[in-house]
């Protein structure tokens, strides 16, 4: 089931076109990484989808019904600018963003329990916002988010301000609840992170959708069939390898198996085959480890994003 069906939005601020006419859908119990470069339109579009902004055209449906005020109980939105009231005690403010969403007392504070428990924060409930550490504070902003167990969680930027150590117990709790089905659409400018929590990528750029789809099809999509990877059990002697025959390039990178090795990345002609490669290759040396190389989110965040006018003319968008 689908619980976001986004339908050529579109936004204008003055003389700025935020959002133009972007349609794309998330599926229920996903993790959704939204990327784009800044100025992009992302948060014009989480503000959207959370019913504090509205577009100027375009429609948007959560869990299949058209959004508004009355469906802001399923959405837990944590912006990017954190949003606290400094001089309220920590489980104060937590149940006062809570029973703004209208959820019951007594289920509130059941997971807020459960949450302070496995952020650390039992022994700060009583502190005032303004005395707890920056980290705390976004700790304490995260419950405030999902106290009301929303079906779709937003997170704009989570990770920012967190040492390794509380990145890392974020990250778990988002895997944890996303294993217990809730949705999350998580913006960041931290491609590592997407690339490892996210299922499902969103792409936006100058208002527009650049790409969108399981994050696995999108590599897969935009792989270069030229480029692969290999280990050998030796060291290659490269200019050997490169004077004629079936590789235009090679040069040495991290082994890419488990096992111990010698790991470089290699650029075929166009016209040669992978066996070819190999058998060139195995001339020197046993390979023990061989793959078409796909690209990282980043490298295909900077080639959808740099000169996108050219790529759009040539490149489709991939759907989920
Ligand atoms: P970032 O990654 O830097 O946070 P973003 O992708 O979230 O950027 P938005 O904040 O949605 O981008 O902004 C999209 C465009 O709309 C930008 O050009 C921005 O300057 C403009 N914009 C955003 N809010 C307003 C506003 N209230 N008034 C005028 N222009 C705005």
């Amino acid at each position: 089931m689908k619980i976001l069906e986004i339908d050529s939005l579109t936004k204008q601020y003055a003389s700025v076109r935020a959002l133009n006419g972007i349609s794309f859908s998330v599926e229920e119990g996903s993790i959704c990484g939204l990327l784009g470069p800044n100025g992009a339109g992302k948060t014009t579009l989480l503000r959207i989808i959370s019913a504090i902004l509205l577009p100027d055209s375009g429609s948007v449906k959560i869990a299949g019904k058209d959004h508004g005020l009355h469906l802001s109980h399923l959405i837990g939105y944590m912006p990017e600018e954190r949003g606290l009231y400094d001089s309220m005690r920590v489980e104060d403010q937590i149940m006062y963003f809570g029973r703004l969403k209208g959820a019951d007392p007594k289920e509130l504070r059941a997971t807020m329990e459960e949450y302070l428990t496995l952020f650390n924060l039992q022994d700060d409930r009583k502190r005032r916002i303004k005395e707890l550490s920056k980290g705390n504070q976004q700790k304490v902003q995260f419950v405030a988010t999902m106290v009301h167990r929303p079906r779709l969680v937003i997170l704009d930027e989570p990770f920012s301000g967190f040492d390794p150590i509380n990145s890392a117990l974020l990250q778990q709790v988002i895997e944890k609840l996303h294993s217990e089905g809730t949705t999350i659409i998580l913006s960041s400018h931290n491609m590592p992170s997407v690339e490892e929590m996210c299922n499902d990528i969103v792409l936006v750029n100058h208002g527009n959708l650049v790409l969108s789809g399981a994050l696995d099809d999108i590599k897969e999509a935009n792989r270069d069939a030229s480029q692969l990877l290999l280990t050998t059990r030796k060291p290659l002697n490269l200019p050997l390898l490169t004077s004629s025959g079936p590789i235009l390039n090679i040069e040495p990178t991290q082994a890419h198996s488990h096992r111990k090795g010698f790991g470089y990345l290699l650029q075929k002609r166009d016209d040669a085959s992978n066996g070819e490669v190999l058998s060139a290759v195995a001339l020197q040396g046993e390979v023990i480890h061989f793959e078409e190389k796909l690209p990282t989110l980043a490298e295909i965040f900077i080639a959808r994003t740099t000169g996108m006018e050219k790529q759009n003319e040539n490149a489709g968008t991939v759907t989920a």
